[in-house]
């Protein structure tokens, strides 16, 4: 039964089943760019656009799919995969074939759930993503030390008692990148090495898969053979029994055995709820680390270096604006280039502060709460012990006038003021005058470790009022 146009008829029953079952937008999604090729003794085979897209289909409507096909078919339907693989960089589509999971498999072949069934492959493909490396990950006080532990455990995978290293911190702030990271360099260092990186998620999806399939020997198995297993986002694991259990064996093994364990979670293993104990304890073994929200120079480093890859110049004040106002996740730091770049290209927009100001205000709503002249005058007056009054009068003691030209240069950096309103709100001084402050401060930083350290610490304090607001 191959007459031509029949499996575009078999396809569009099944369709309208998926229309009934599944929500509109994952219909649209997921079934609407699949097309049909052929049918040929029961096998119904489809193309879909790539490997994710396949994986997908199976982990998350894989009884649909089968229901619909046994129903416009027979019991006997099988559904193959076309699928188009666009390999990075040459640009050609390429097929392979796969077929729906379900099927029986070779029993002593151990099944890798990462590859598609009916493909065989070797070596588990490590499914890193190569563009994050240790090369282009900025290091700052917020990164410094799991950082460092990383490359330790690039030296010695395993070897080290950094097993597991935990790295955890907020939403964005480069976990996944060092987790992948280290797994890039080792693999670069040593290419027998099997690295596998995975995130909770999709081992979470694998287990379910494997309990459903009956296969769960072949999964420990697979993940047996894996030198440096990378799993991110552990905090998923929360109200998952029955995955945490099977991590906790397939942990255990690996452990004992001396493989790496690296680990990745929003929050510290002590605060990761509905996560049994045994694990936690566990997690202790090693090394925990976190990544904290990055101050203002890595902050300025990591936005040039993003602006460097997309080709795009950013003059000194706009790094200033763009990372006194973001400042507590990375990934918008890449959004707010991305945006600059669509915007000026787009709609030809020049790139100067008006269009970094208008972009900024979509990415934080707190935008106009900002720092005042006046809560400048007060911090420093307070640091300084002496009344904000004599900040802004006529006295011409040295200590008053050193708060006062740091007065100015803070305000300076961290309002919209212009160089004639901050003169005025320190009695009417007329522009020139805090232009000359701005640079004895300046002067001052570069001779004076205690002045410079006295500046960073205000600077801090007023991120902090920042970060509240
Ligand atoms: P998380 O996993 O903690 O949510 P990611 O690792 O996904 O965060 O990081 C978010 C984005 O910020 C990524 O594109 C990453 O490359 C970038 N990034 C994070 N930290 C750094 C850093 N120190 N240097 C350069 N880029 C960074
Ligand atoms: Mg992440």
């Amino acid at each position: 039964m191959n007459s031509s146009g029949q499996y575009i008829e078999i396809w569009n029953q099944c369709l309208e089943m998926f229309k009934k079952n599944i929500a509109p937008q994952a219909y649209k999604t997921w079934f609407l760019p699949i097309k049909p090729v052929k049918i040929h003794n029961n096998v119904l085979t489809i193309q879909v656009p790539n490997k994710f897209f396949f994986e997908w289909l199976e982990e998350h409507y894989v009884d649909i799919l089968k229901a619909a096909i046994s129903k416009e078919i027979g019991p006997t339907a099988r559904l193959e995969y076309n699928i188009l693989i666009d390999h990075q960089g040459n640009g050609f589509p390429r097929k392979e074939t796969a077929e729906t999971s379900g099927n029986k498999k070779d029993s002593h072949e151990i099944v890798n759930p990462f590859v598609i069934p009916g493909l065989k492959r070797v070596k588990v493909d490590s499914q890193l993503n190569p563009t994050y490396t240790f090369d282009n990950f900025i290091e700052g006080e917020c990164n410094k030390f799991p950082r460092s532990a990383g490359l330790a455990i690039v030296k010695k995978p395993g070897g080290t008692a950094f097993n597991p290293l935990i790295i955890y911190g907020d939403v964005g702030l480069g976990k996944t990148h060092l987790a992948q990271a280290i797994g890039n360099a080792i693999v670069e260092h040593n290419e027998q090495k099997q690295v596998l990186y995975v995130t909770t998620e999709k081992f979470t999806n694998q287990v379910i898969q494997a309990i459903k399939s009956n296969a769960l020997n072949d999964f420990m198995n697979f993940y047996q053979m894996i030198d440096t297993l990378i799993i991110d986002d552990i905090h998923f694991l929360s109200n998952r029994p029955k995955t945490q259990e099977i991590f906790f064996n397939i942990f255990n093994q690996l452990h004992q055995a001396g493989k790496q364990i690296i680990l990745t979670s929003d929050r510290a293993p002590k605060d990761l709820t509905d996560v049994d104990n045994r694990l936690i304890s566990r997690f202790k073994w090693g090394l925990i680390a976190d990544i904290k929200t990055p101050d203002l120079e890595t902050r300025k480093q990591i936005l040039l270096q993003k602006a460097k890859k997309e080709g795009l110049e950013l003059s000194p004040d706009i790094v200033d604006y763009i990372c006194h106002h973001i400042k507590n996740n990375i990934r918008e730091l890449e959004g707010v280039v991305i945006s600059i770049v669509a915007q000026s290209t787009l709609n030809r927009r020049m790139v100067d502060l008006k269009l970094v100001k208008d972009i900024i205000k979509q990415f934080i709503s707190q935008v106009d709460k900002e720092i005042s002249v006046e809560n400048i005058k007060q911090l420093v007056a307070k640091h300084f012990e002496l009344p904000v009054d004599k900040i802004q009068g006529k006295t011409r003691l040295r200590e008053v006038v050193i708060a006062r030209q740091l007065s100015m240069y803070l305000a300076k950096t961290y309002t919209n003021s212009s160089l004639k309103t901050i003169g005025d709100s320190f009695g009417g001084r007329d522009h020139s005058t805090v232009l000359y402050s701005l640079k004895a401060v300046q002067d001052m930083m570069d001779t004076d470790i205690v002045f410079k350290d006295t500046v960073t610490a205000l600077e801090k304090k007023l991120e902090m009022t920042l970060q509240d607001s």
